[in-house]
C-alpha cells in the first residue's frame, strides 16, 4: 500500500508526539486499556491526559476487558481512507460501560447485529514516518 502523509488520518502514536502512546503500545500487544484519573479515580474513554471531571492531569493506566457488545454500527461503502478496503463496518462497541468507536473486521456486514458479542482484534494501519507500526482498536464479532 502506498502511504500519503498529506492525508494521514491516523493519530501520531509515538512517545515523542503523544502522551497517550502507552495506549497504542498496549494495543499493539493485544491489550485494551485506558486512563484512570489520579485525582478522582474516574476511568475515561477515550484515554485522556486531563480529567474533565476534576481537572487533574495525573493518571494511571488500567486494563479493559478484551470483549464487548456491538452497540451500534454503520457500513461505509465508498470514500474510505487510504489503505482501507470497502465495505468497512464502523461500530460503537460497549466495553465495561465505555462506548468505543471502532472498526469491525473479519465480518460480513450483512451479518452484524446489535447486541452481538465482539472480541478485540487490534488493526495495524499505516506505518509512521519512522517505520513504526500504528494501531487502531478493532473488534471481531463472535458467531
Ligand atoms: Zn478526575
Amino acid at each position: 500500500m502506498s502511504y500519503f502523509r498529506a492525508i494521514d488520518p491516523f493519530p501520531l502514536e509515538s512517545a515523542e508526539h503523544n502522551r497517550l502512546h502507552e495506549f497504542y503500545a498496549r494495543l499493539g500487544e493485544g491489550r485494551l486499556s485506558t486512563t484512570r484519573c489520579g485525582g478522582c479515580g474516574q476511568t475515561a474513554w477515550p484515554p485522556r491526559v486531563f480529567c474533565p471531571e476534576c481537572g487533574s492531569d495525573a493518571f494511571t493506566w488500567t486494563e479493559l476487558p478484551g470483549e464487548g457488545v456491538v452497540h451500534a454500527f454503520t457500513v461505509q461503502e465508498t470514500g474510505l481512507p487510504a489503505g482501507f478496503d470497502a465495505p468497512r463496518v464502523f461500530a460503537i462497541v460497549k466495553v465495561d460501560g465505555h462506548r468505543i468507536f471502532s472498526i469491525l473486521v473479519g465480518v460480513d456486514p450483512a451479518r452484524v447485529r446489535i447486541g452481538q458479542r465482539a472480541r478485540l482484534t487490534p488493526l495495524r494501519v499505516a506505518y509512521d514516518a519512522k517505520g513504526q507500526p500504528r494501531w487502531l482498536p478493532a473488534f471481531t464479532p463472535a458467531g
